[in-house]
């Protein structure tokens, strides 16, 4: 495959998760990744049996070390497709979430990591060593009673190509940074193998700006991917990749930078422990509040959830803006199906987004290429209104109304109670 330009979205659940959709399984991902134009997946949770199962019976290798699924299994999924996006490549790397939760220096410690293998051999040999750890079968992403640096060092012994990437580091709870079980370091994490990591998730509550201010980041790759637990949430952020369709060849971008093209985002503020407080007590608060307040809940009187703003600047040694040298770039957009339900007044899972995502997927092409690089004058022929918030999208003009413990953040793209230009579209339906 000659270069080309490709989102990857490397970390997700299939329907053996908890609390995932029953659709996601590789026909809805394959589908889902089409729409969304993201042309690398990975498949999750591969440690669980049935879905290790079920990807040996319906993947075929394609490109080194990537799978695409069984041609006729794909054909299906293409005709349910229109032809603006049905024929585009679509292809899986095995990829498994692990939680190790275990006591160190005197503190549980509760983290997620993300291992990549390149066949289905080496696979299998990892799940055998977890295995004898724990129960594989009773979650897509398995629990495990181990060490984060034994967990590396299984994954390492599984041969060349096999890699982790911790996962959406900054999150209070499960982030090799986070708040309330995590480290400070990647050192402190794991140990002397801390140099086979190379790679960080922003997760969807910070962006590559915030991971700039601290300096000790700079040699790792900045990497984003959805953790998607159901199909329609694929892409919603994305690890950009020029180099050939290839797993090494990610491997190496990863490692070198070489290749790595940035990332897609979220706005952080959208995720869901951006600041600090209290869901249920009603308290959201800066980090600055929360330091004022020495980190205590003004309702219940028990400590904030310290969400990932206030964390980094916790652990941060340099100013705002500061962008390291040869650190990649990335885009912040909001989900296609978000902005056409704030146009259209309706919630982005309604039939109504859906259906008018639908016939622009089949006019404009993937989504991702609709907020990236269709130009707006392309999307103002169907709607007026959707034209204006791209536009503003792309400029970063947006109103950010930030989450925190556990609570998605919002972002709009019309002020609220501005008037939404109306929808004058120009043209029935192109197709
Ligand atoms: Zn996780
Ligand atoms: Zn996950
Ligand atoms: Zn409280």
């Amino acid at each position: 495959m000659s270069q080309v330009r490709f989102h990857t979205d490397l970390h997700m659940h299939s329907k053996y998760s908890r609390a995932c959709s029953k659709n996601s399984d590789l026909e809805h991902l394959t589908l889902w990744a089409r729409r969304k134009g993201v042309t690398v997946m990975g498949t999750g949770d591969f440690t669980h049996p049935a879905w290790f199962g079920r990807l040996r019976e319906a993947l075929v290798p394609a490109e080194p070390g990537l799978f695409r699924l069984r041609a006729e299994l794909d054909e299906d999924i293409a005709r349910e497709l229109p032809p603006s996006v049905a024929a585009a490549p679509v292809r899986f790397m095995l990829s498994v979430e692990v939680s190790t939760v275990y006591r160190r220096a005197g503190r549980t410690r509760k983290i997620h990591h993300l291992v990549y293998l390149p066949d289905f051999d080496a696979a299998e040999a990892f799940n055998r060593r977890l295995a004898q750890v724990g129960d594989l079968s009773s979650d897509g992403r398995p629990i495990l009673g181990l060490d984060s640096r034994d967990l590396l060092q299984i994954t390492l012994n599984c041969g060349d190509g096999a890699y982790l990437v911790p996962a959406h580091v900054w999150t209070p709870w499960f982030g090799v940074f986070g708040s309330k079980s995590g480290f400070d370091t990647i050192e402190e994490c794991y140990g002397e193998l801390a140099d086979h990591i190379f790679a960080l998730e922003t997760g969807l509550s910070s962006d590559p700006e915030m991971n700039w201010r601290v300096s000790g980041l700079d040699g790792y790759r900045m990497v984003s991917y959805s953790d998607a637990h159901s199909p329609p949430r694929i892409g919603r952020e994305t690890t950009v990749f020029d180099v050939d369709l290839d797993y090494f060849a990610i491997l190496r971008a990863l490692r070198t930078g070489a290749g790595h093209e940035g990332t897609v985002e979220f706005f952080p503020e959208e995720g869901r422990y951006h600041l600090d407080g209290h869901r249920k007590c009603g308290i959201r608060m800066t980090p600055e509040e929360t330091r004022r307040r020495d980190g205590i809940c003004p309702v219940c009187g028990k400590p904030l959830t310290v969400g990932v703003l206030s964390r980094v600047e916790e652990l941060a040694d340099r100013k705002k803006g500061v962008r390291p040298d040869g650190a990649a770039g990335f885009r912040s957009l909001v989900p296609l199906p978000e902005i056409v339900g704030e146009v259209l007044g309706v919630g982005p899972t309604s039939k109504k987004v859906l259906a008018e995502v639908d016939e622009l997927v089949a006019a404009l092409g993937p989504e991702l290429a609709i907020l990236e690089d269709v130009p707006v004058d392309d999307i103002a022929i169907r709607s007026l209104p959707l034209a204006e918030a791209i536009r503003r999208l792309r400029r970063g003009e947006v109103v950010r109304d930030p989450g925190y413990d556990g609570e998605y953040g919002v972002i709009r793209l019309f002020e609220p109670g501005e008037a939404i230009p109306a929808d004058t579209a120009v043209t029935p339906p192109l197709f």
